[in-house]
């Protein structure tokens, strides 16, 4: 089997994360615009057999997991044979998917039958109004039998992501006691400035800005949203540091007799662990994982590439360099893409030094 390729800074390059679609049935105030994302021409996004063919491709370059997300990679009538045919792949170890929930009652035992080894839902409210004011067009009961569908019907490790964001003042304690007694592994992810139209890429951001931003007033009101909080205008104020989020989390847990959070050792955590950084409450079934993309930067591990929905591999969440790949998969060889991928590997930078914006929304990066 092939040895992963390493990147100009020494990193091994296994991971793979693929926006099957940038379309979704949600419009989540900190990802999307309310009218969603500007439609494109059918042409534009690769079928599932050019996905799968590039997966092959990469898995011969060392690649040995894949994540699908999107937008919302359940909305995608392809998913169950993509699927099915990147389980075919033998160098491909795992294959996992991230999804708003809504749609897995349903689909649940066709992703299972496909292949499918794990799934991370995400969630960001227990209250079921304002889950409706963050998604637009959601609705929490859904969302919630998508977690107990994961849990039955076998997929493990299930992950809840949630992005908190400061002045929606979400109850993050109400959702990290969803690891009390079910084996789910509750994430908190700094919310990030992506989709900064008004920025774009000249963003620049220290992250020291953080720690005073967190003591400001707010500074961005939107009619359209709730609080305010749009995707096209990041600011700052909003994200909740994971270091202070999770002493909030660990003093709740205290003061309602459950017990303070506990560190959970590196190899403790779930699979797939990433960049989180897991603790437990005592005695809990499931664990409490923080995701400091903003405040304290895991590029010195980071072993990912993103594939586009339009077909294009992006070696960094946070920089805008890409390597288009559509027309190649189209029309080249495997030799031709495999080049485009090395070179796209080859560029990896080292760290987003400065935190930046980016031109697309996360649903169409493959957040
Ligand atoms: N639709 C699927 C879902 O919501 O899980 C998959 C795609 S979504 C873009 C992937 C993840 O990105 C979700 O967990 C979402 O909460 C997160 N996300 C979107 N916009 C974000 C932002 N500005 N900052 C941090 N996380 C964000
Ligand atoms: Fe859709 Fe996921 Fe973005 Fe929400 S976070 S709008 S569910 S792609």
């Amino acid at each position: 089997m092939a040895e992963e390729l390493h990147d100009g800074f020494g990193r091994g390059i296994s991971y793979l994360r693929i926006a099957v679609t940038d379309k979704c049935n949600f419009r989540c105030v900190y990802c999307m615009p309310p009218e969603g994302v500007p439609p494109r021409a059918h042409d534009e996004l690769l079928t599932a057999e050019e996905i799968a063919r590039f997966v092959r491709i990469v898995a011969a370059e060392g690649v040995r997991r894949v994540r699908l997300t999107g937008g919302e990679p359940l909305v995608s009538h392809r998913i169950v044979p993509l699927i099915r045919e990147i389980r075919a792949i033998p160098e491909i170890e795992d294959i996992s998917l991230t999804t708003n929930g809504a749609l897995l009652p349903r689909l649940a035992p066709a992703l299972k039958d496909a292949g499918l080894d794990r799934v991370n839902i995400s969630l960001d409210t227990l209250d079921p109004v304002q889950f409706h004011e963050i998604t637009r067009l959601g609705r929490l009961e859904q969302t919630l039998a998508g977690i107990d569908a994961a849990l039955a019907y076998g997929f493990d490790p299930v992950k809840v992501n949630c992005v908190v964001v400061r002045r929606l003042a979400q109850d993050a304690f109400g959702l990290a006691k969803l690891s009390l007694d079910r084996p789910v592994h509750v994430r908190f992810i700094e919310y990030m400035p992506i989709g900064d139209e008004e920025t774009g890429t000249t963003r620049a951001l220290d992250v020291s800005e953080l720690a005073d931003a967190a003591v400001g007033e707010p500074a961005v009101t939107n009619p359209h949203c709730p609080g305010g909080v749009d995707a096209s205008a990041w600011d700052a104020s909003d994200t909740v540091p994971s270091e202070e989020l999770r002493a909030r989390i660990s003093r709740a847990g205290e003061d309602a007799g459950i017990g303070a959070l506990e560190p959970l050792a590196a190899n403790d955590g779930p699979s797939g662990a990433g960049p989180a950084a897991y603790w437990r409450f005592p005695d809990a079934a499931g664990t409490v994982g923080f995701i400091s993309a903003m405040s304290n930067h895991f590029c010195s591990a980071c072993n990912r590439m993103r594939l586009t929905a339009d077909g294009a591999i992006r070696p960094c969440l946070f920089s805008d360099a890409e390597y288009r790949v559509r027309e190649t998969l189209r029309a080249g060889s495997d030799a031709a893409v495999a080049a485009i991928w090395r070179d796209a590997v080859a560029h990896k930078p080292q760290e987003h030094q400065m935190i930046e914006g980016t031109e697309r929304f996360m649903s169409q990066i493959g957040g």
